[in-house]
């Protein structure tokens, strides 16, 4: 099997280049050219010699997710649709902020999981992606862009269970912030999970990155209904794995919270949610469920969001209302399908 450069660490491609009998520093100039050049062939190494070039492509293969279809959103979301090289499809979604751009990447093929409110777990799961198919979802991104420097942020809330996937997403880490790599910052990159705990636990010792968690209820019969991964990891593990996850310079934890009407979204989940967290470093994002045919809940009501956002206000936490963006495209949280043929233009 041929090497894939994109994947790999600095020091295994230094490995790799020395096996080849080439000399060490090839391997920044490999990784130059794959991080920072996003270049997609090895005949795009233009300071490298054709005839090495040949050799390279003979061991080695520069893997790279092939674009399907782009659609844009009215609040300029866009949406990409990538073929995987076994015909798999992922979605890649570029938020525009204020000054700058957000990519939300994907981790797996469809996802295990299963949450109710989610699309994406209705296809069940496919495959994991590789790191050179994460990473590649953020070089293909940046290729098309006018101006890829103002792509600052990372935040792995895709298709997918990140943790799930955890080798491949870890390495996909590493060459993101790496500073031969593509040298994001490690606090503009986060990672969301649905709260797979050994796998939390594991990341607080070996990454740096900001960690995400999709609450989305504060009793474990409600979470349980909304999110089978519940059962397994029970609110009171989550929450004492958290409680001990080593966060950057005291940065925040995330919570994710999906307002289902007549749900998780009465006064009494609210105060739930302020006592569980109680003692956390946590920040809140509420977002009122994105609607889909498909599903059997609906979103709650504005006043209520409004309203659950106060009760914890007033319990001083950190609670924003997060608007869905991309929705007209189905590119908003939980309605990627990764299904070419939904798509109609
Ligand atoms: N598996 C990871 C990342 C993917 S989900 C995780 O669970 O965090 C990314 C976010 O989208 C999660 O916070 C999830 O709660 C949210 N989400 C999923 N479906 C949604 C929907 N229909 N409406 C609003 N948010 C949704």
């Amino acid at each position: 099997m041929k090497a894939d450069l994109k994947g790999m660490s600095l020091a295994e491609t230094e490995a790799w280049v020395e096996a080849q009998g080439l000399p060490a520093y090839r391997a920044k100039q490999l990784r130059q050219w794959l991080f920072k050049g996003l270049v997609t062939s090895f005949k795009d190494m233009t300071n490298i010699s054709k005839g090495l070039r040949g050799q390279l492509e003979a061991k080695a293969r520069i893997t790279h997710v092939v674009l399907e279809r782009t659609q844009v959103s009215k609040d300029r979301t866009t949406k990409f649709l990538f073929k995987l090289e076994d015909g798999h499809f992922i979605e890649t979604v570029l938020i525009p902020e204020r000054g700058h751009f957000t990519l939300c990447i994907s981790s797996q093929a469809g996802c295990a999981m299963g949450c109710r409110f989610c699309l994406t777990a209705r296809q069940g799961l496919k495959r994991n992606l590789s790191a050179a198919e994460i990473l590649d979802q953020v070089i293909h991104v940046k290729r098309s862009m006018s101006e890829p420097d103002r792509l600052t942020n990372i935040v792995f809330m895709g298709m997918g269970e990140p943790l799930a996937n955890y080798n491949h997403v870890l390495r996909a880490l590493d060459n993101l912030i790496s500073e031969e790599g593509m040298n994001f910052s490690h606090r503009t990159v986060t990672l969301s999970t649905c709260g797979l705990v050994p796998q939390i636990r594991r990341l607080g010792k070996e990454a740096r990155v900001n960690l995400a968690v999709s609450l989305n209820a504060s009793d474990d019969d409600t979470r349980s209904y909304l999110m089978p991964v519940n059962r397994k990891y029970p609110l009171k593990r989550l929450i004492e794995a958290l409680t001990e996850f080593p966060t950057l310079n005291r940065r925040m934890i995330t919570f994710e919270y999906v307002l289902v009407r007549g749900v998780n979204d009465r006064d009494e989940d609210a105060l739930q949610l302020a006592a569980l967290l109680k003692g956390v470093r946590a920040k809140i994002n509420l977002i009122a469920l994105n609607p889909h045919p498909d599903l059997d809940l609906a979103p709650s009501s504005l006043e209520r969001v409004l309203r659950f956002q106060e009760i914890l206000i007033e319990r001083h936490f950190t609670a924003m209302i997060r608007k869905s963006k991309g929705q007209d495209i189905s590119a908003a949280c939980g309605q990627l399908s990764g299904k070419c043929n939904a798509l109609a233009f």
